[in-house]
């Protein structure tokens, strides 16, 4: 899976912090955020970050990476990343 979750529980792409809607309530920069926004998302960014580890791991013996485009994988994923792009 190659998406996170923001705080939320939206599901983001991985290079983001927040969805389109809490970047909109909270701003870009994380000093500003409430305290429980911060301790939230550096929460999800550490789980993903094993997460990512135990991927690359998992790599070795499955080549079934999923590499499709978001269209390609449903109109949910199509749906998100274009959200996300929005931004
Ligand atoms: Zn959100």
């Amino acid at each position: 899976m190659q998406f996170k979750r923001c705080v939320c529980g939206k599901s983001i792409s991985s290079a983001r912090n927040l969805c389109a809607k809490c970047l909109g309530l909270y701003g870009r920069e994380p000093a500003n955020w409430p305290e429980w926004v911060r301790y939230s998302a550096y929460d999800i960014q550490r789980e993903w970050n094993r997460n990512r580890r135990h991927d690359e791991l998992m790599v070795i013996d499955d080549t079934q990476v999923d590499d499709r485009w978001p269209h390609e994988r449903g109109v949910g994923a199509a749906w998100d990343y274009i959200l996300e792009e929005m931004v």
